[in-house]
């Protein structure tokens, strides 16, 4: 089969052709896995971490890929979920452990032998792969292969942030940072949280008033008050500046998420400035998202086709992942891209 891999971490800026087309033979199913037929691919930031060592691979040469969508070709001994030709996706979390007490309480996303799809195992840049049959998530039929497959990662992480907001209706959720996750929060916020009213932080004018197109009932800047206090507010900034100063706009009791896998260093000295009494007293509380559980994709999915939340998304052949790694970097153009395979 064809595949794109990785063999190697490196800078994009120097190597602006990290990934390989090589044909490799197709994987075989251990006990409990399906093969998987891959239609369709998304490509995620996270790729770019990986590549250049931010979240390096576990094994060398790596498919990457953690947003595929195809139908199950395959099957290992064991496995009854599926039925052939069944559509499935799969999504950043591969598989866990299934014993420790994570596993046990339905937050696999946080066992110590948590493996990533496409950096701990072969992913989706590739015509086939396999997965356990409990880590593949039907698709709802609302959706065409290369609208599913952005969902699977942006998507269920936000609804994840969203859950831990532990927001209720009627209330203020704040999102500091409104970017394309942040607009999906927003959009699936308003419909789980009716009578809620939302609050947005962002730098750029023209993110302000899309917000205010969405629906927010405020928009500021990142280091603006908020007119009303807020009872839980959703990180998406790669820097620390927003939280120190969304902490002081919390409600008692509230919480604030930070919705990153990483936070940049460059103003790590602002946190220097949080003062008990005004950031945390009165019970704030600060936690961060790591990874999704299963629940977190499985949920997302339908509630996604009930909304409808549809991306925008351009779509590349499989050998050009490449190319779009380096827009992505760029961020020469809005919406989500994906790799068409076969
Ligand atoms: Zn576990
Ligand atoms: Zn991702």
């Amino acid at each position: 089969m064809k595949a794109m891999v990785l063999n190697a971490v490196s800078r994009l800026e120097d190597n602006p052709t990290p990934l390989s087309c090589v044909d490799m033979p197709v994987p075989v199913p251990a006990e409990g896995e399906i093969l998987v037929r891959i239609s369709a691919c998304g490509v995620c930031h996270t790729e770019l971490d990986e590549i250049e060592g931010r979240t390096p691979p576990a094994k060398f040469p790596i498919v990457p890929g953690h947003q595929a969508v195809g139908r199950v070709k395959g099957f290992g001994e064991g496995c009854c979920r599926f039925e052939a030709g069944d559509r499935v996706g799969v999504a950043w979390i591969f598989d866990a452990c299934g014993r420790c007490e994570y596993c046990l309480a339905g937050e696999e996303n946080l066992c110590g032998s948590f493996r990533a799809t496409g950096r701990d195992a072969n992913g989706g840049y590739a015509e086939y792969m396999t997965v356990p049959e409990a880590f593949a998530f039907p698709i709802p039929g609302a959706f065409t292969d290369s609208e599913a497959a952005p969902l699977l990662c942006a998507g269920a992480i936000g609804y994840r942030s969203l859950r831990l907001a532990n927001l209720k209706n009627g209330r203020n959720l704040g999102l500091t940072g409104f970017g394309a996750s942040a607009h999906l929060v927003l959009k699936m916020a308003r419909f789980v949280y009716p009578d809620a009213r939302f609050f947005v932080f962002a730098r750029s004018e023209k993110e302000r008033a899309f917000a205010v197109e969405l629906g927010a009932e405020w928009a500021g800047d990142t280091t603006d008050a908020s007119p009303e206090k807020l009872h839980a507010v959703i990180d998406t900034t790669p820097v620390w500046r927003p939280v120190v100063e969304a902490m002081k706009n919390l409600a008692p009791g509230g919480r604030l998420v930070i919705n990153a896998i990483r936070k940049e260093d460059s103003d790590k000295a602002c946190l220097a400035e949080m003062s008990y009494p005004e950031h945390l007293w009165m019970e704030k509380e600060l936690k961060s998202v790591a990874n999704v559980a299963r629940r977190d994709v499985g949920e997302f999915l339908a509630l996604a086709a009930r909304i409808p939340i549809k991306p925008e998304f351009q779509e590349y052949p499989l050998e050009a992942a490449n190319n779009a790694l380096s827009e992505m970097k760029a961020r020469k153009i809005r919406g989500a891209k994906v790799l068409r395979i076969g």
